[in-house]
């Protein structure tokens, strides 16, 4: 049996930087348990291998319930299983979300975690390319860079947004979130930065760090109304590490509350359903799934200067592959979007409440997005999603079998707002390609098309072919203990249970108006600095 202060389960995003931070200190001890190999896959580190990893076995791979809101279609939704979680397979996009998402959460009652609490973390994560400044860190474990490609039609889609009335942003992480420009990636000189890179790298060495991957965490060990250790299978003999201090969950927003189910602690009736022994009553657990929905507009391109031609062509993807070993530059540089914008999907919303993600690539993917055919002719796509759902959905146990996954509901598009904002986008997204900075380059709509025009229309559009873009957050919701639904406090302690804490993407109350990978880092490092000051 392994002995520790901590015991982190989950080396992703949020757990990576839990175990750097906490191991700085000699005088704790930490144990990582993470259930996917290590970090070695060579595509990890290439940013545009993300088009790989997110179908490979570096991913849970799992798949929603059928869901009446997109025509009853199960999805397919990758979740990082290696170390690093998700930011070793993720798009790369740094978005970190507007300061009025944290001072709502500061509104619901969680104390610590407004926009001015939060920022110090954000920057203490960040080792920003441009420099420091009043807003950016530098100098952090995580690399945040600009894109080392301007393609064209990138530029004409720009260009094209600032015609339609949307300021330029040179900087969706600055002041204000609003406007068309150049997303930033977490990369550092052409290369990936995972959690795993930015914080176990220089930590993996120290002695009171000990990583163990492959390991499966089955269930927390709770005595007498506390959290003394975890329960875990390694190739499948089962082990267990004990706990001095404290249990810390990291382990993603499907995970997180499936694990907290598997130990008897989750809303009553659904654990005894599955023949699990009830600990602790707490009907929250694996509620208040949240999600952005994408949906995308296609065009066929009048010139073959897309990513669709680099893909159909050896030659050009052996250039492509030796600028990356040789400059760590050109299109393998890219993350899951190139261009954005930010704006509102109706006069009367408060802040943007769309997000498009912009690339020179078209293809056809299957149903439920598990399958993707890149077009063997020149096209382009614009992504966009809502960046603030009302849908909620939840995750619960299919069985007492640690092993086996557990049932994801979204809830797609079951809340008006949502489904007027998706029509409100795609309708944005055309008129921005109708734009003369567009025009040379646009030969034909292809999905919806031109036939497609009544808002009935574009919904049942959005419906049957829309997807996840990979940010479920809110499972294990933060709250106070009148929020009937929360799940941890907000310093982040399991309400009921001692010595007991998640600390992922899961314990956010809302979404954040943004891609969510920033924010698991920083409640990562902020995590970490609640755990040191209640050890001392
Ligand atoms: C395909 C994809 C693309 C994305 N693109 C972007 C993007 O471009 N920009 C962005 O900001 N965000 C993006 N995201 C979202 C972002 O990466 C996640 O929100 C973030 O990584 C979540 O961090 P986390 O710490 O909550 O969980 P994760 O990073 O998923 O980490 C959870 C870890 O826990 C491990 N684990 C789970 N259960 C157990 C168990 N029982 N025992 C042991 N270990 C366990 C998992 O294997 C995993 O390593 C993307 C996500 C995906 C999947």
């Amino acid at each position: 049996m392994t002995e520790a202060d901590v015991v982190i389960v989950g080396g992703g995003s949020a757990g990576c930087a839990l175990a750097g931070r906490l191991s700085e200190d000699p005088k704790i001890q930490v144990f990582l348990l993470e259930a996917g190999p290590s970090d070695t896959d060579p595509w990890i580190r290439l940013p545009v291998g993300y088009f790989r990893n997110i179908l490979s076995p570096l991913s849970w791979g799992f798949e929603t319930e059928p869901d009446a809101g997109i025509n009853g279609r199960s999805i397919v939704w990758p979740r990082g299983k290696v170390l690093g979680g998700s930011s070793s397979i993720n798009g790369l996009i740094y978005i970190r979300g507007q300061s009025e998402d944290y001072d709502h959460w500061r509104q619901l009652g969680n104390a610590g975690w407004s926009f001015s609490d939060v920022l110090p973390y954000f920057m203490r994560a960040e080792d920003q390319e441009r420099g420091a400044s009043e807003l950016h860190g530098s100098g952090g474990p995580l690399g945040v860079s600009d894109l080392r490609l301007r393609h064209p039609l990138c530029e004409a889609f720009i260009n094209a947004a600032i015609e339609a009335g949307y300021p330029l942003n040179q900087d969706f992480n600055g002041k204000s979130q609003d406007g068309v420009g150049y997303y930033q990636l977490t990369t550092r000189n052409g290369v990936r930065s995972s959690a795993a890179a930015a914080y176990l790298g220089p930590a993996k060495r120290r002695p009171n760090l000990r990583i163990e991957t492959d390991a499966l965490a089955t269930r927390v060990l709770v005595e007498n109304g506390r959290a003394v250790g975890v329960a875990y299978l390694k190739h499948g003999i089962p082990y267990e590490a004990r706990a001095h201090r404290e249990v810390l969950l990291a382990g993603g927003a499907v995970n997180s509350p499936q694990l907290l189910q598997l130990s008897g602690i989750g809303p009553a009736a659904l654990l005894k359903q599955h023949g699990v022994a009830v600990v602790h009553d707490l009907p929250g657990v694996g509620e208040n799934l949240q999600d952005h929905y994408l949906a995308r507009v296609i065009w066929r391109c009048t010139r073959p200067i897309t990513h669709n031609e680099s893909h159909h062509s050896l030659w050009r993807q052996a250039k492509i592959g030796a600028e990356w070993l040789f400059k760590r530059s050109g299109a393998a540089t890219i993350g899951a979007g190139e261009a954005g914008l930010f704006c509102k999907s109706a006069p009367e919303v408060a802040t943007a409440d769309l997000q498009y993600h912009f690339m020179p690539v078209s293809f056809e993917r299957s149903a439920d997005g598990s399958r993707v055919q890149i077009h063997d002719f020149p096209g382009f796509n614009n992504t966009l999603n809502q960046s603030r759902p009302e849908s909620r959905g939840w995750i619960r146990l299919k069985s007492g079998d640690p092993r086996q996954h557990p049932a994801i509901q979204a809830n797609y598009l079951s809340a008006d707002y949502d489904r007027r904002a998706i029509v409100a986008g795609i309708r944005i997204a055309r008129r921005i390609s109708e734009m003369p900075a567009m025009r040379p380059y646009v030969a034909g709509e292809l999905s919806p098309g031109k036939d497609v025009v009544a808002d009935d229309e574009i919904l049942d559009y959005a419906r049957a072919t829309g997807g996840t873009i990979y940010h479920p957050v809110g499972t294990c919701k933060m709250g106070p203990a009148t929020d009937r639904l929360a799940v941890v406090d907000p310093e982040l302690r399991v309400h009921g249970i001692e010595g007991l804490r998640v600390a992922d993407a899961s314990i956010m109350p809302t979404l954040v108006s943004g891609n969510t990978n920033a924010a698991a880092i920083m409640i990562g490092e902020k995590a970490a600095d609640l755990v040191r000051v209640a050890m001392t």
